[in-house]
């Protein structure tokens, strides 16, 4: 059984914060969201590592939306429902596309340098878009521009509150409504908030695979806490693995973005063969599902580890102006974009699925907001199109603080949270628990599953539940438990749609079935352990 709260506190003797708002991450979705309330709210924004950590910092490609002349709304909106595979919603991605382009206007406002070209935004095509709608900063470096701009406003406005290194352990809740969250300090100590709404920005899971391309932070904290506190969790089971991460011995998982296929970079096997146009029209352009899994195939094929990414028909000039942070990170292993074929394997990349929100981003529980890439708004379906997960932290942010700035009032907190008593301490390490938790995820529900390859997993997973009970104190027993809770949903759900869709394969069941499966695996703690909900979309 997954317990309410993963650790035991008297509430009466914790010491306790005020907030009006109190914002969870410091990504994109954080920071946005915490400078458009502050304006007339006092926000707290609680981030468990620096202020400039975080899966937004890692961005390359850039952000989507409708900017060019020649491209529509209705463009936007089909390439998304396209990559979504039939499981969007579609109120959901009209809000994105439609308000996509004011999210950038107010980006670039808040002091976002974007490239130029010609003086007008440099626009570059990615994956299944059929127009150029990327717009990028620093070449490939729009992530890490987008925390710039948004952290120096942060730090300087009066009405932000900024606790790094702090860590959120649970969410507390009073009459079904949430109304604040248990934080521990750096120093140990725990500490209680109170607010009249959380806005949960805590990012991805990546961490559940053993090779991924998320940094430290994405471990699914968020899912496991929104979980936890009675928030309903959806699609969980689309999970996107990124076609072309570096792999070279001693280089961790980098990025190579899709931006380099979109250029004209063609991926070769360990043979110097071709072979995209195996597997889809698009070639190397196709949606990243059926390019990490065509790579996978090739690499069965030649008994290897990873293909080749090939740039080498460009001039070396090009290469190191529009991919300077790549072509930087490959030549510290020795490896010239300009010149080497690259050596990439697919990676865990993105969560499609998460905390389940309205159009407004507001969660099943109330007073509990979701945004980023922890939310499941209905915008990605069961595949993410290339860059709009910045649009959509951006879009659904602004909408979040408008609803956010309606509610004054404050639910009190509650008396006594739920006790376990436990004393119990964690025995086996928790570095060996988690790299083995990473391993069965690759495994059995990594790009290729299939029903019994799930159970497996499942059952192994569940031999894990007993740190449940246990007296957990440090910040890694914690995040293991939010992982374990994560894993297990992500198996089970994955075990329940009998399908292949998007980001979810079964090669037994290989085909997309949309007579049965055009629906949701809907989580919620309160309807019983790991329990599903299937909701018609
Ligand atoms: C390498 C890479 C490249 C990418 N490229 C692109 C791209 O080009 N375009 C695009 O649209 N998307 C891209 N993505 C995806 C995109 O970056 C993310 O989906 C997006 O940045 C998520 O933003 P976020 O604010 O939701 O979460 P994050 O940016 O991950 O921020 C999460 C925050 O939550 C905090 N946090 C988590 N748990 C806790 C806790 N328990 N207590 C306190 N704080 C907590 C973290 O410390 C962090 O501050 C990329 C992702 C990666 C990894």
């Amino acid at each position: 059984m997954i317990p309410r709260y993963l650790m035991d506190v008297d509430v009466n003797q914790l010491p306790r914060v005020e907030a009006d708002v109190i914002i969870i991450g410091a990504g994109i979705a954080g920071l946005f969201a915490a400078i458009k309330a502050a304006k007339e709210r006092k926000v707290l924004m609680i981030t468990k590592k620096a202020l400039t950590e975080s899966n937004t910092r890692y961005a390359q490609g850039g952000i989507a939306a409708v900017i060019s002349d020649e491209d529509s709304f209705a463009y936007h909106r089909q390439d998304t429902l396209i990559a979504g595979a039939g499981l969007c919603d579609h109120a959901a991605v009209d809000v994105l596309v439609q308000e996509g382009p004011h999210g950038v206007r107010d980006l670039i406002r808040l002091g976002t340098q974007f490239d130029l070209e010609n003086g007008e935004l440099a626009l570059t095509q990615e994956g299944a878009h059929s127009m150029r709608r990327i717009l990028h900063a620093h070449g490939d470096a729009t992530g890490a521009e987008i925390v710039r701009a948004l952290s120096e406003k942060a730090l300087r406005h009066p009405n932000i509150e900024i606790w790094h290194d702090h860590f959120v352990v649970d969410l507390i809740t009073n009459h079904g409504e949430c109304c604040g969250a248990l934080v521990i300090k750096p120093t140990g100590e725990k500490v209680i908030v109170h607010g009249s709404a959380t806005v949960l920005c805590s990012g991805g899971a990546g961490q559940l695979y053993r090779y991924t391309t998320n940094p430290e932070v994405a471990t699914s904290d968020g899912m496991a806490i929104a979980y936890r506190a009675g928030a309903s969790v959806r699609d969980v089971e689309f999970i996107q693995f990124h076609p072309t991460s570096l792999c070279y011995p001693g280089a961790p998982r980098f990025l190579i973005s899709e931006a380099v296929r979109g250029e004209g970079a063609v991926l070769r096997n360990i043979r110097g063969e071709r072979f995209m146009e195996k597997y889809h029209p698009q070639l190397e352009l196709a949606p990243r599902d059926i390019v990490a899994r065509a790579i996978v195939s090739e690499m069965e094929l030649t008994k290897s580890t990873f293909v080749y990414l090939d740039i080498t028909h460009e001039s070396a000039e090009m290469v190191k102006n529009r991919f300077p942070t790549i072509y930087e990170t490959c030549m510290q292993f020795g490896l010239d974009l300009a010149t080497d074929w690259i050596p990439v394997a697919p990676a865990a990349h993105y969560m499609m699925g998460g905390v389940e929100t309205d159009l407004f981003g507001e969660t099943t529980l109330k007073r509990l907001f979701a945004c980023g890439e922890v939310s499941s708004t209905g915008v990605h379906g069961a595949n993410r199109l290339a860059s709009n997960s910045l649009s959509e932290a951006i879009v659904f942010g602004r909408r979040i603080v408008n609803k956010v700035l309606q509610l004054t009032d404050k639910v009190p907190l509650p008396d006594e949270l739920e006790n376990l008593q436990r004393k119990e301490p964690v025995h086996q390490a928790i570095v060996e628990k988690r790299l083995k938790l990473q391993k069965i995820l690759v495994r059995y529900a990594g790009l290729k599953r299939n029903a019994k390859g799930l159970q497996k997993g499942y059952e192994e997973l569940k031999r894990q539940m007993p740190i449940f009970e246990s007296a957990l104190t440090k910040r890694e027993e914690l995040e293991f438990a939010n992982m374990l809770t994560c894993a297990l949903l992500i198996t089970r759900a994955a075990e329940i749609r009998e399908e292949s869709r998007g980001g979810h394969y079964r090669d037994d069941f290989p085909e997309r079935d949309d007579l049965v499966w055009r629906k949701h695996v809907v989580f919620n703690r309160e309807k019983g352990v790991i329990e599903e909900r299937i909701s018609d979309v």
